[in-house]
């Protein structure tokens, strides 16, 4: 069942002639066009209703129909929602392309693509930064309109009449864009001097981008409105920021846990030393167990990546105990490094407790 009273809607009584019913309807759907109300979704729907309520009472099948269901509310619905382009669609159709040819030439202008790469901290935790490039920008002479201020509006070229492109003849008509328009559909009868009726001009902007904490890399911030500016009226186009991560020496992000991977020496795994580990909020002391074995898995509570809600995650930290390399080492140092390690293999025979596991292998190995 239609929510509205089709005959309300049009502000008709039931008993209304056909010449009355367009009549309403068209002085309404003009006053309601979305063009006319650009972003209104309230005038939309009203637009859109309308021409629902004009779709069915226009029709003498359907209106008889309407008007039976009507007197009984509990008939099957037979009228037909109609989109918002079928109401534009219905509405050029009545009236001819008062709107519907302009509309197509009011071409929303494009948007402006930027990639911000920030450091994975700054991206983790928030950061701002500002952009700036090189872009088209309303021309401020004619407010992005690239009329003369005071001249007369663009018109629909004559010779694509507005479709922007044209159809050749014969066997070879395939369409081609309109040199007239250079495609797009209207002529500029008094362009502006400054922009060359073209709207817009080359100019310097700057943004201040503000990057949320917990920034996933390749997301994307949509500033609205200040991409380049429309065509004919349109609305202007988005400016999309990529924000991007480097790469970090250490640090490596999976979901809202950090990763990493520490050199320790012998020395301090052995000892159980303090050791120094970045984070991403600066470098933080780390104290080894004595006699942590390579591979070990430390966590570091609340030093991941913040979240919106809850706690932050954490950063893991892998130990990575180095043996020595000897491969670049002069010929006097390879020397001592193997003088010293041959006094300390001397010494875990006399103490196997040193190395238990190398000991019991070795006894294993001599039964
Ligand atoms: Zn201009
Ligand atoms: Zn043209």
């Amino acid at each position: 069942m239609a929510t509205q009273d089709f005959y309300a809607v049009l502000g008709v009584t039931p008993d209304a002639t056909d010449d009355e019913i367009k009549k309403a309807y068209r002085k309404l759907a003009l006053a309601t066009h979305p063009d006319r109300h650009p972003g209104d979704v309230e005038a939309e729907e009203r637009f859109r209703m309308i021409s629902e309520a004009y779709s069915v009472l226009s029709d003498p099948k359907k209106r008889a129909k309407y008007n039976m269901q009507r007197r009984m509310p509990e008939a099957l619905d037979l009228s037909q929602p109609i989109t918002v382009q079928g109401a534009r669609d219905l509405l050029g159709s009545v009236i001819g392309d008062v709107f519907g040819r302009q509309r197509k030439q009011r071409r929303r202008g494009r948007d402006i693509r930027y990639t911000l790469t920030v450091s994975l901290p700054e991206a983790a935790l928030g950061c701002e930064h500002t952009i700036e490039f090189e872009a088209n920008g309303a021309c401020s002479t004619c407010d992005g309109t690239g009329t003369k201020p005071g001249g007369k509006p663009p018109v629909t070229c004559p010779l694509c009449k507005g479709k922007g492109e044209v159809k050749g003849e014969g066997f070879l008509s395939r369409w081609t864009r309109c040199g007239r328009c250079a495609g797009t559909g209207m002529i500029q009868i008094d362009p502006c001097d400054k922009c060359r009726g073209r709207g817009s001009r080359r100019e310097r902007r700057a943004f201040h981008i503000k990057v949320p904490p917990g920034t996933e890399p390749g997301s994307e911030k949509v500033v609205e409105g200040q991409g380049e500016p429309g065509k004919f009226g349109g609305p202007p186009g988005h400016l999309k920021v990529t924000i991007n991560t480097r790469k970090h020496d250490w640090l490596e992000r999976r979901g809202h846990d950090i990763h990493c991977e520490i050199p320790v020496s012998v020395l301090d795994a052995t000892t159980g030393a303090s050791i120094t580990v970045p984070t991403l909020r600066g470098s933080v002391s780390v104290k080894l167990p004595a006699g942590i074995t390579s591979g070990t898995k430390l966590r570091l509570r609340g030093q991941g990546v913040p979240r919106t809600q809850g706690p932050p995650g954490d950063q893991f930290v892998v130990v990575n105990i180095e043996t020595p390399k000897l491969a670049k080492l002069s010929t006097t140092q390879r020397e001592r490094v193997q003088t010293v390690l041959g006094e300390f293999d001397t010494l875990t025979r006399e103490v196997p407790e040193i190395s238990p596991k190398v000991a019991k292998l070795r006894d294993f190995l001599a039964e």
